[in-house]
């Protein structure tokens, strides 16, 4: 006999998306299911720096724009949380930063101070004094300067177990899926889907479902046929340093250009190791390169930017990870979250891990809107499936591969 379970609501992909909407959905009394097909956290969430925006990185792109808009509230909202007031309790995440940096090689131009001095954002820029700033510029020979952005960074590994530690009876490890095993009936409502692991199949149905699942929403897409919705890949090259000091930093470096020329993040490995995770320009220009390329440039740009530190015994590594996004004319950057509800399948992506307490609240809201009564929530034969693995923090196995 065919095996089946149920549930009012079930979310396919367990990184930032599925697993704060899957917090949210459950406090709100629905019934719901969240399956994996990797690991929790493993997709672009486990390799996210960790910043949670509040606008300020779009402010260098010379205007105000919906980006800052839209984030300007989110650190608040984590704030709340990480103090264990918000709608979820993440007290027990470490933040690694309270605020994040901007520092330019030379003092600030007049262009950018006058951009500032008229932004709403006015309040979350402090120029810091020499004495106040990362010790790493604490050095004669920088001459440039530092502001503080009141945008925090946290521990992204030690969020998603938060996230998932009260949720274990209902999240689910699954093989990947294909287009054939969800069933959709002729009015393009998806009546189940049909999942396996280890030789066994159940067949899932459920009032609606929601696709959080980053580049996994592909399939959901070719499934739907719909011009409605559609993805693009904006792909990263990054870069990782072990470095031989130990100077942590979490900051932006101003460049010409609209986007930060570098942006640092630290993170610290199991046996003590200090690393600098680097995106910003070096990682988008870095995606034509190879990786032996990449670790040359990101040499000459530490080299060129920090000419007083030592980086010949430093440790190099590089990942490439593709941003998965709503399609955009020209393929630019979303200026927000996402979300589209075809009946009764939502498709969604954050577009950054900061923005999951918004997407989470509109899928909500959305799916409150609907008035689903409360069916029957059968996970009984779930009960053996197993439950996905934790992602590892990228730092912990990059330098087993790609290393120089
Ligand atoms: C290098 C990098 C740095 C970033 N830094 C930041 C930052 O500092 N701050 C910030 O706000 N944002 C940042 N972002 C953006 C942020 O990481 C992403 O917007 C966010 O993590 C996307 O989350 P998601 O849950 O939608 O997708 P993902 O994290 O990709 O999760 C999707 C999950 O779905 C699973 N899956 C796939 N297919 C299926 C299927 N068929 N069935 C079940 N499960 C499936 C995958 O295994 C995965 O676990 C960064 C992104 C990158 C790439």
């Amino acid at each position: 006999m065919k095996k089946t379970a149920s549930a009012d609501i079930v979310i396919f992909g367990g990184g930032i998306a599925g697993l704060w909407l899957l917090n949210r959905l459950r406090q709100s009394g629905l019934s719901v299911i969240l399956l994996e097909s990797g690991y929790l956290g493993g997709g672009q969430t486990h390799k996210a720096q960790g910043i949670i925006h509040g606008g300020m990185k779009y402010v260098l792109q010379g205007t105000f724009t919906r980006d800052a808009y839209a984030m300007q509230e989110m650190p608040h909202i984590w704030k709340q949380c990480l103090q264990g007031k918000g709608e979820i309790d993440l007290s027990h995440v470490p933040i690694l930063s309270a605020q994040h940096y901007l520092w330019s090689q030379h003092k600030f131009t007049s262009k950018l101070a006058g951009l500032f001095a008229n932004l709403a954002l006015t309040n979350k820029v402090e120029s810091l004094s020499k004495e106040n700033y990362p010790t790493v510029f604490q050095h004669p020979a920088f001459k440039g300067e530092v502001f503080s952005l009141d945008e925090m960074v946290i521990d992204v590994t030690l969020l998603i177990r938060e996230l998932v530690k009260v949720n274990q009876d209902v999240i689910f490890k699954i093989e990947p899926l294909c287009g054939e095993e969800l069933t959709c009936d002729d009015q393009g409502h998806l009546v189940s889907a049909t999942v396996y692991m280890a030789g066994k199949s159940i067949e899932i149905t459920a009032q609606h479902f929601v696709f959080t699942a980053g580049v996994g929403n592909e399939i959901i897409i070719h499934k739907l046929k719909s011009q409605e919705v559609a993805m693009q890949r904006r792909p990263l090259h990054m870069v990782l340093v072990k470095t031989p000091f130990d100077y942590p930093l979490y900051a932006h470096c101003l460049g010409f250009g609209p986007r930060p020329r570098m942006t640092i993040t630290t993170h610290r490995t199991q046996d003590g190791s200090t690393i600098w995770y680097v995106g910003g320009q070096l990682a988008e220009d870095g995606v034509t390169r190879d990786t032996q390329a990449q670790i040359k440039a990101a040499r000459e740009e530490l080299k060129a930017l920090f000419p007083w530190l030592d980086f010949s015994e430093a440790v190099f590594a590089t990942l490439m990870i593709d941003r998965a996004e709503p399609w955009q004319k020209n393929g630019i950057k979303p200026e927000t979250s996402f979300i589209k509800t075809i009946h009764n399948i939502t498709i969604a992506w954050p577009t950054k891990l900061a923005l999951a307490p918004k997407l989470a609240q509109d899928i909500l809201e959305d799916i409150q809107a609907m008035h689903l009564q409360p069916k029957i929530f059968d996970t009984r034969e779930l009960r053996s499936w197993p439950i996905p693995p934790l992602a590892r923090p990228i730092w912990e196995d990059a330098f087993c591969k790609n290393v120089a």
